[in-house]
């Protein structure tokens, strides 16, 4: 009986590991792609001084006193 009872509970463990793997490498596969998401979405970004619209650092356009504007228009409407 005990034997029986030892059995169950190895094979329920040899299930809870293989199920621990499994779901760690689910995990892992999704992980993978969300960084890489993430990386992209790391470019800091930069509020326009006229609008207040947040713009990454790559599209905003500066002034001479590197003030970052979104587009050309506001950059010209501010240094009138
Ligand atoms: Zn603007």
């Amino acid at each position: 009986m005990i034997v029986r009872l030892l059995f169950f509970v190895l094979v329920f463990a040899i299930c809870w590991i293989v199920y621990r793997q499994f779901t760690k490498a689910i995990a892992g596969k999704n992980k993978t792609p969300a960084k890489k998401n993430k990386d992209t979405q790391e470019e800091a970004m930069v509020k326009c001084a006229h609008c207040g619209t947040f713009v990454p650092t790559s599209h905003a356009i500066y002034d001479q006193h590197q003030t970052p504007f979104c587009c050309i228009e506001h950059k010209q409407e501010a240094s009138r």
